[in-house]
């Protein structure tokens, strides 16, 4: 059992108002809200041993750089990599795709092909797109059905010696849809492609096992799970980090430099060019912590209940389709959603004036938009910190909206 009480306790922000009116966020998929833990780390971080890290005889270099490495042990726990070193500290999961893609330059030729679904953020389109284009490399794309869930019988007639590297979410953040992943990643090395996990939606909810699902590459956002901004990971097989070459130069992910040539240093640091996010990393490592000592199955089952309530009340609102799978125990706490002939956007301002945060629009993923024909949908997403009485004002506020707009 959640104890709620305390854990809201714990959320300063949840006592604000927004126009007059308590806060009710449920915006969570796009960032979630900080506990007290996490910011005391950031000002304890500020206060006490803020310092640059890795190479200084001083204490407080030293102090700093024994935390933030912690914080990558206590990563690499959390995702059960085999080696800290296979956690590289990046600024987010944009920033972890992007290394990876970048890295694949060199490898992929013309005649190879990469798999993405039809599911993803732009950030894990985009970058791949761009790496088509550098290396002539085909982008094909594992279609979805109406329910928003991947057609698995068209991703296994897409898989060929050709292909050489599949991407798809975990879960995905326009729709909630729990992705089979374990699956995709067999499938995959059937064929001896790599795969990249995006785990920015998921981490909030699902602890993954980076070695029991035998991934290669399983990417996060801080900020998606009480961290800070600016602030993610990469795990990568440590066969895969060895072959990929660094991604941006610098201090830090040098062994030796002279004008002739550099070595590059060993991992992660071959990763991690100049000053990081050194605060940021520290602060993870307490976000992780906060959530492991309520439990990730505790949080999960409390967010299902969420989800199960908030989707039967609003399913009862005239006019009212939910995008995604019917099946709940497919998703992750996103309910995406809109109501005949009223626009996401009018939605989501009147939903404001009443104190309640939600999402509209494209989610950053406008293929899923096209695919519904649709300009975009109100998204509701919940943490372990909402509760029902906050489902009850969203849904009476859904209700005077649309009495409104219609
Ligand atoms: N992938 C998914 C599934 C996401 O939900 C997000 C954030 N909305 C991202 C990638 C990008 O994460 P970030 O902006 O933290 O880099």
């Amino acid at each position: 059992m959640i104890a709620i009480e305390n854990i809201r306790k714990e959320f300063p922000i949840l006592n604000r108002t927004v126009n007059g009116k308590p806060l009710v966020y449920f915006d969570n998929a796009a960032t979630s809200q900080t506990p007290q833990p996490v910011i005391d780390a950031i000002v304890d971080y500020y206060q006490n041993y803020n310092a640059n890290i890795h190479r200084g005889v001083h204490t407080l270099s030293q102090e700093a750089t024994d935390k933030y490495e912690e914080a990558r042990i206590k990563i690499q726990k959390h995702f059960n990599a085999a080696n800290s070193y296979e956690i590289i500290f990046t600024s987010g999961t944009t920033d972890s795709i992007n290394l990876v893609a970048n890295g694949f330059t060199s490898l992929l030729n013309e005649g190879n092909e990469i798999i993405v679904s039809a599911l993803e953020h732009h950030s894990n389109i985009v970058p791949w797109q761009m790496l088509c284009e550098r290396t002539g490399a085909l982008l094909k794309v594992i279609p979805m059905t109406q329910e928003g869930v991947l057609d698995m019988e068209a991703y296994k007639s897409l898989l060929s010696d050709k292909t050489k590297l599949v991407f798809c979410n975990h879960v995905s953040n326009a729709l909630g849809t729990i992705n089979p992943i374990k699956d995709i990643i067999t499938l995959a090395h059937g064929v001896n492609a790599a795969v990249l996990i995006d785990g920015a939606q998921a981490a909030p909810h699902i602890k993954a096992d980076v070695q029991a699902l035998d991934v290669d590459f399983y990417v996060a956002s801080a900020h998606k799970m009480c961290g800070p901004t600016g602030q993610g990971m990469l795990y990568g097989k440590e066969t895969w980090l060895k072959k990929l070459p660094p991604y941006q130069g610098g201090g830090e992910m040098i062994a030796e430099v002279t004008f002739e040539k550099t070595t590059y240093a060993d991992l992660p640091h071959k990763f991690e060019a100049g000053t990081p996010n050194i605060c940021g990393g520290i602060a993870f490592g307490a976000a992780i912590d906060y959530m492991n000592n309520i439990g990730f199955d505790v949080i999960a089952a409390y967010e299902h209940e969420l989800l199960e309530y908030a989707t039967e009340k609003l399913l009862a609102i005239e006019g009212l389709r939910i995008y995604g799978p019917k099946d709940t125990t497919q998703k992750a706490a996103v309910i995406s959603f809109n109501i005949e002939g009223i626009h996401p956007y009018d939605m989501g301002v009147i939903l404001d004036k009443l104190g309640i945060a939600v999402r509209t629009g494209h989610h950053c993923a406008q293929p899923i938009m096209n695919f519904f024909c649709i300009p975009g949908t109100v998204r509701a997403s919940f943490a372990f910190y909402n509760t029902k009485e906050e489902i009850d004002i969203l849904v009476a506020g859904v209700e005077r909206a649309a009495n409104m707009l219609r």
